[in-house]
């Protein structure tokens, strides 16, 4: 969506390093010149970036916001995935529509405020909750429109008890009737993965929807759902679009079956949604020394030329009750424990996560959609870093949130912001 709104920003530091002013137009870029030649123009609105790095802004590629911030009214008592999964079923009975829409709209908004423009989230599709996650979220894409771009998912439960695979897969058609974006899945929690994994491709294959599924989420080492689904999207000529979430157990492979894997994903052009907070603290429980770390290959991955993207996956739920909706929290721990730089770490947040979610990739270049974010830091170390920043966020050419941080400090005499 364009809009009318002209925009002028001075004296930002892009990702090269330039200092740049950039003018938008219609919501894309229209120039972009040498920090201090553009005039403004009469009743331009202006914008002065002298001190803040103008970051493509980031896209969340892998939320729950039909479990967002839920984490005090149901901990975790074993801190793993089945524990989160324990945990999330005693209290999905008493979600109401209203409190779906509620959290799942302080969520986006935390998000946006943080200068994610665009998020792809799940939501649970299944016995158990019906298709009422699903209703909960169109509607707050809906409501949405416009401020941030948000995809529906929907995730389609593994089967807990006789008779519940064909209810569930019944459930699906019934999401997808009610206008989700991509059809979903989690086949490593079903007893049998190929079964679990052929319900939602077939789902996502006659009703001509992209796949986003959660795939090996675990430290299993045998489990090979990615390089199962690489390779059934390049059989099939399936052309609507795949990404694999979380994918951990491409983390424990060796190397050569990794890079063998990594290989494939490339080729079929599979997208890999890296997850490190949700993984780092849901996996390795039962390893209380020389912990494995919860995360695919990221560089494996990169290094085939696949496309990877980051994201934060849950917030504040029993799956991670940490989390604050910034896509620099997700970046950060990408270079701490998966030793990408930072360079690295913010594409995986920014491109490629938009790359995943089928999105075009912002660039300070004329052309280029209007979607940034202006964080005050003296280096992209400092911007990815500093949480509580003073931020600026850019979304469809217009300024849509901003925020300011001052510190005082009375002992000192010293007051910044
Ligand atoms: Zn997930």
């Amino acid at each position: 969506m364009c809009t009318d709104v002209t925009l002028l920003m001075t004296g930002a530091t892009d990702l090269d390093g330039r200092h740049v002013d950039v003018r938008v137009d219609g919501g894309v870029v229209a120039e972009v010149a040498p920090a201090g030649s553009l005039a403004p123009r009469p009743d331009e609105e202006v914008h002065d970036l002298t001190g803040h790095h103008l970051l493509p802004a980031p896209a969340e590629p892998h939320a729950h916001l039909d479990k967002a911030l839920t984490s005090h009214r149901a901990p975790n008592a074993t801190g793993d995935l089945a524990g989160a999964i324990v945990a999330i079923r005693q209290i999905a009975d008493a979600f109401t529509h209203e409190d779906l829409v509620d959290r799942a709209t302080r969520a986006a908004y935390e998000y946006l405020a943080n200068g994610t423009t665009a998020i792809r989230t799940h939501a649970d599709v299944g016995a158990h909750s019906g298709t009422r996650h699903a209703r909960a979220l169109v509607e707050v894409r809906e409501a949405l429109a416009g401020l941030v771009d948000v995809q529906v998912v929907a995730l389609a439960s593994a089967p807990w008890g006789p008779g519940e695979a064909e209810e569930n897969a019944r459930l699906l058609e019934e999401a997808v009737d009610l206008g989700v974006d991509l059809v979903g899945g989690a086949p490593h929690m079903w007893p049998d993965r190929v079964a679990g994994f052929e319900m939602s491709f077939e789902v996502a294959r006659r009703r001509g929807l992209p796949l986003d599924l959660h795939t090996d989420e675990t430290l299993d080492p045998t489990a090979q759902g990615l390089l199962h689904l690489a390779q059934r999207v390049r059989a099939t000529g399936f052309a609507h679009g795949a990404t694999a979430s979380h994918c951990v157990s491409l983390g424990v492979h060796p190397l050569e079956v990794a890079r063998a894997t990594a290989a494939e994903v490339a080729a079929a052009g599979v997208g890999v949604v890296a997850l490190p907070q949700t993984n780092l603290y849901l996996q390795g429980r039962d390893a209380p020394v020389a912990t494995p770390r919860g995360l695919t290959a990221v560089r494996t991955l990169l290094e085939a030329g696949a496309t990877v993207g980051a994201g934060g996956d849950n917030l504040r739920d029993p799956f991670n009750p940490m989390g604050r909706a910034d896509a620099t929290e997700a970046a950060s721990l990408l270079v701490t424990a998966g030793h990408l730089s930072t360079r690295e770490a913010w594409d995986a947040v920014s491109a490629g996560a938009r790359r995943c979610m089928g999105l075009p990739v912002p660039a300070v270049a004329v052309g280029s959609v209007a979607e940034f974010l202006a964080v005050e830091a003296e280096s992209l170390d400092a911007a990815v870093a500093g949480a509580g920043t003073a931020r600026v966020v850019v979304s469809r050419g217009r300024v849509v949130a901003s925020s300011r941080v001052q510190r005082v400090y009375p002992g000192a005499g010293v007051s910044q912001s």
